[in-house]
């Protein structure tokens, strides 16, 4: 074993443990126990608004959530404040984790889990190292999270241990949160749904007493989860933070990135500050020792606390300091490398490799000690270089998404599911070929061209949702799969898509005008990976056969023209003036309910930061900005608040050709300025972009 360490990580470490020294001081002085230091959690806080803002409000309602269980469970106030910034901070893991894999269309594979979920210990870790509350510590580190493909185990005995009560609280209110909440690819469920999905999973996922308290407490108060769209105040915003600051969340990075990497190679470790305290023990060490995390953190090294002896003789591990690793490291300054046994309880011991690092401060003093172990008996932790390999092996180099490879293996998993449901949930895919891309490179080079390559990947992933899966086929071939969609849904999207494309400036030459064709097929029983994309493909050839820059599909399953009525128009900025006041109007064609809309466009106003003025029969009024705290509007006079009348109607056709009833249900949002509007042209812009958010929240599907 080479110890991998990125070269400055004793640097990073004697930064964290001054920052470490800190709080504790602080925590002296005041005289007060902080649950977290005030500073770390508005920095943490601060950290992931910036990275995402609405996991913010996601784990408010969470804590809010846990916290009524807890009351009805008989915790007292203490203990709910724990669990509340528990809450709060149960997405902390996705710090330093890169944006191509958080914001990943699609589901994350079991390796880009793993990835999500080593970072979500090293975050933890990091609280530890802050003098966090070890009892949120310890709900935070067996919060298995979405993640986790299976409950945790506490292998300080070698026996799976029973989740205690905090973990199991949050883990039932962050999947009731997740999926009462509407996303942009999927509606809201509602409470009894939620409710009895989570009884479903009651007993091997989620406590089923937790699920009834919690709908004991929402039938008390479940109200007051609406009010998190108003208090939640987006006062600091990217580009308000101080150079300060900004550097004090890329020194957090810093650290996560260095617990990531010990988290990674080895499967435990801690880490002692100059005082010989504890400041991290690693969710690992449990399971290698039997001393759980509060049993350590905040005490001194003993040195029987981790008793290696050696691999070959019948000899017992040392007793007096000097003559353990850790002493000796502590006592010389030089790192230390061996294998040993080391004790789990009683009899049992593992065969570890272990790694001992002096943390050297100025002028060569050591300033803390560092030790690594990891499992040479059973199961080892996948080396980091075999995840990145994997996640090499599925992606695309050039634009990151996934290549034909991952892209065949996610359709056939998607065609399983198709037919194990006996094709009563649909699945489409949509095959996309850019048009003349030949004379693009012919004209502009290579490099223009792959510049489109991934100006197009960009657009698609932002305009697709994330249940929606993109891959990159071949050469100037892309492939979406659509989970759930019916082939209208998927004619629309693709229409949609090309739209975009035909718009946008991909490339970066303005006398570059890249448009696109595409294909779209949708699956019948007994339908193989290879039939599927065959007829979309055939239908892309018609495209381009037929004059390029359009969409076919196949017409056995659909007459071409029960769909072209229902296509998208082209976006045209409707802006009119009448007294100084500017009018902005859309009407959408929604394809759910107006229930399960009106839904969809509480969410979207709860994400803007945006109130309900009035809702009456069939109108909703809304303002956005008012509160002068949303990204787009209010925070500068030419950011004027604009107020939304949304009107609801529905209508039945009956169509000519066959005499079928349609119903048409449609949405009419309209945009009125408040207050004097100083640039139209920006007035606009902002109108169509929020136009388009909402239109995509509400025929998400
Ligand atoms: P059509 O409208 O019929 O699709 O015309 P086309 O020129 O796009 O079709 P064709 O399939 O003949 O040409 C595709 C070209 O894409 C050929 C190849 O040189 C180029 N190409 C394939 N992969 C890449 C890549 O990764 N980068 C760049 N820059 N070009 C690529
Ligand atoms: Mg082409
Ligand atoms: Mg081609």
């Amino acid at each position: 074993m080479t110890p991998a360490m990125p070269t400055d990580t004793s640097g990073v470490l004697i930064r964290m443990l001054a920052v470490s020294e800190e709080a504790r001081r602080q925590q002296a002085m005041t005289g007060e126990r902080q649950i977290i230091p005030r500073a770390l959690m508005t920095l943490l806080l601060r950290t992931m608004k910036l990275q995402d803002p609405s996991s913010l409000l996601h784990g408010q309602r969470i804590a809010a959530i846990a916290s009524g269980v807890a009351k009805l469970l008989g915790w007292d106030d203490e203990q709910r404040r724990q669990l509340e910034i528990a809450a709060l901070l149960h997405d902390i893991g996705k710090l330093g984790v890169p944006e191509h894999i958080l914001k990943k269309p699609g589901k994350l594979s079991s390796e880009e889990y793993d990835f999500v979920l080593l970072h979500h210990h090293a975050a933890v870790n990091l609280l530890q190292a802050f003098h966090t509350d070890p009892a949120v510590v310890s709900m935070l580190t067996m919060l298995h999270h979405d993640f986790a493909t299976a409950g945790l185990q506490m292998e300080a005995t070698g026996q799976p241990v029973d989740l205690p009560l905090g973990p199991r609280i949050l883990a039932v209110a962050d999947a009731y949160d997740s999926l009462s909440t509407p996303k942009p690819y999927r509606r809201g469920m509602t409470h009894q749904e939620v409710i009895s999905l989570l009884e479903e999973k009651s007993g091997s996922r989620y406590d089923g007493n937790i699920v009834r308290t919690l709908n004991r407490w929402y039938e008390a108060e479940g109200d007051s989860l609406f009010r998190f769209a108003e208090s939640f105040t987006g006062a600091e915003q990217k580009q308000e933070l101080t150079d300060e600051q900004r550097n004090e969340a890329v020194v957090l990075a810093q650290f996560i990135n260095v617990l990531y990497q010990f988290q990674q190679l080895y499967d435990g470790y801690f880490v002692l500050d100059s005082n010989e305290n504890y400041a991290i023990w690693s969710d690992g060490m449990p399971g290698m020792t039997g001393l759980p995390i509060q049993s350590v953190l905040g005490r001194t090294w003993q040195p029987v606390d981790v008793q290696l002896s050696p691999l070959t003789e019948e000899q017992s591990p040392p007793e007096h300091r000097d003559e353990t690793m850790v002493g000796q490291v502590l006592k010389n300054g030089r790192a230390q490398f061996g294998s040993r046994l080391c004790r789990v309880s009683g009899t049992r011991h593992l065969k570890v490799d272990v790694y001992t690092m002096p943390i050297m401060g100025i002028g060569n003093r050591v300033q803390g000690v560092v030790q690594l172990l990891r499992n040479k008996s059973g199961v080892r932790r996948q080396s980091r270089e075999f995840v990145e390999l994997k996640l090499a092996a599925t992606r695309d180099p050039l634009t990151g998404v996934a290549n034909r490879g991952q892209l065949e293996t996610q359709l056939r998993h998607l065609l399983e599911d198709f037919h194990a449901n006996e094709g009563t949930r649909c699945l489409s895919t949509i095959f996309l070929d850019v048009d003349r891309f030949k004379r693009i490179n012919d004209t502009y080079g290579h490099q223009v061209g792959d510049q489109v390559l991934v100006d197009l990947t960009r657009l698609l992933q932002h305009e697709t949702y994330s249940a929606e899966i993109i891959g990159r086929y071949g050469g100037e071939e892309f492939v979406i799969l659509c989970p759930d969609t019916d082939i209208e849904a998927a004619i629309r999207r693709a229409e949609r898509l090309r739209h975009a494309i035909q718009k946008s400036s991909i490339g970066g030459i303005s006398t570059l005008n890249v448009t696109s064709s595409f294909g779209v097929s949708t699956a019948r029983l007994g339908d193989t990976v290879q039939t599927l994309l065959e007829r979309a493909d055939n239908c892309l050839y018609r495209a381009k056969e037929t004059g390029r820059n359009k969409t076919c599909w196949e017409t056995e399953v659909v007459a071409e023209e029960t769909v072209t009525a229902s296509l998208p128009q082209e976006e045209q900025a409707q802006l009119t003036e009448a007294n100084g006041v500017y009018d902005f109007r859309e009407r959408i064609e929604v394809n759910t309910s107006l229930e399960l809309t009106a839904m969809k466009l509480r969410a979207f106003i709860s994400e803007h930061g945006g109130i309900v003025l009035s809702q009456e029969q069939g109108t909703m009024k809304i303002r956005l900005g008012s509160l002068g705290i949303t990204r787009r509007w209010g925070s500068s006079p030419e950011r004027q608040p604009v107020d939304l009348s949304i009107s609801f109607e529905t209508t039945r056709t009956t169509n000519s050709n066959d005499g079928k009833a349609r119903t048409h249900r449609i949405v009419t949002v309209q945009f009125t300025s408040r207050g004097r509007v100083p640039d139209t042209e920006t007035f606009s812009v902002r109108c169509i972009a929020l136009m388009r958010e909402l239109r995509a929240y509400l025929l998400g599907s």
